[in-house]
């Protein structure tokens, strides 16, 4: 742990806020005002540059979000945006707003349009930035205006991604402050399956929390329809675990130890009782034994799989915090 002299802050960071839209003409309209206001409060306490903005990421909407956002940039120069050519899902857009902002600020913070995440949480976000805390995340205090299936269920997946040993901060969605070093960091993952709850504990620099209450979409209706959401689980567990394939192996192995035990049923059976029909015997060991062997040939061929898929990703392999050079 590096040390850090408690009482001298970072100087205002130029901030970015990343908002990824996808038809959202509804909500932008509401959010937008609300967060070029957050702006100026932050400017006039000295929280943040003047030159701070706010950055859409138009995911291929198909309704007038983008012609909503070339009014706004032209009433307000603040209001920036880029358009993905066609939609590409939340995960992609969010990235590509990150990825625009990271050489033009400080630090961003990416939320969504609809302002179910209190907006004022920015400003602690802030303070623990200048602190010098590189990552901090946003974690729901409380999850009341989620449905009841919404709630179980998101909880039902972090305690599987746990088991499957991937790393993430709970009842945390992708509303975080991330510096310019982690947005650097994060830009070395060149994986196409991008699931960033996941990958940003892996860049591994100093991190915080900041909680907030989670309110109901300012307008407008959900984006995330189950099909996206579970497309979305099913990313963030196959792109950071190869651990099922691990699972075929221990199978293998474990109806390889129940195979022993059926074939001294077996042999007892046929050898010592009168009811046992031609052929049963060998036809009860083939099935067994052949079957655990296949299981386990199936989970030895898994871990070279795993491992390939570990390689093709070609993520970094370390990440470099600081440099005393010359
Ligand atoms: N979003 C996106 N592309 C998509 C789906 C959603 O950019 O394909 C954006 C959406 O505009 C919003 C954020 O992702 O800013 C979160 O979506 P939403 O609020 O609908 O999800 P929920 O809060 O219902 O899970
Ligand atoms: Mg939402």
């Amino acid at each position: 742990m590096i040390p850090k002299p408690m009482e001298k802050l970072l100087p205002p960071p130029r901030l970015a806020i990343v908002i990824p839209c996808y038809n959202e003409e509804e909500a932008l309209p509401l959010s937008l005002p609300v967060l070029l206001k957050l702006l100026d409060d932050c400017v006039a306490a000295g929280d943040i540059t003047a030159d701070s903005y706010i950055l859409c990421s138009n995911d291929g909407s198909r309704d007038r979000t983008w012609a909503l956002l070339e009014e706004w940039h032209l009433a307000d120069r603040r209001v920036r945006a880029v358009s993905l050519a066609h939609n590409r899902g939340h995960q992609y857009a969010l990235l590509a707003g990150l990825m625009t902002a990271m050489d033009n600020c400080d630090a961003a913070v990416s939320i969504d349009a609809d302002l179910q995440d209190d907006p004022q949480a920015i400003v602690e976000m802030v303070r623990k930035y200048r602190e010098g805390t590189e990552i901090v995340y946003g974690v729901r205090s409380s999850r009341k205006t989620d449905t009841v299936f919404k709630r179980t269920t998101a909880h039902a997946f972090y305690s599987f991604q746990k088991k499957m040993g991937l790393e993430t901060v709970y009842d945390h969605a992708d509303y975080r402050l991330m510096s310019n070093r982690a947005l650097h960091l994060l830009s070395e993952y060149h994986e196409s399956n991008m699931f960033l709850r996941g990958i940003v504990p892996q860049i591994g620099l100093d991190s915080d929390v900041v909680y907030y209450e989670r309110a109901s979409r300012v307008a407008g209706e959900s984006k995330y329809p189950l099909r996206k959401m579970l497309a979305l689980s099913v990313d963030g567990i196959t792109s950071f675990s190869a651990q099922p394939m691990r699972w075929i192996f221990f199978t293998g192995l474990f109806i390889l130890l129940v195979t022993l035990a059926v074939t001294a049923y077996v042999v007892v059976a046929r050898f010592f009782t009168d009811h046992v029909s031609p052929g049963w015997a060998s036809i009860m060991l083939s099935i067994w034994g052949l079957g655990s062997l296949i299981l386990i040939a199936i989970g030895i061929t898994g871990e070279y799989i795993g491992k390939i898929f570990n390689e093709v990703k070609g993520r970094p392999r370390y990440a470099i915090r600081d440099r005393l050079w010359d």
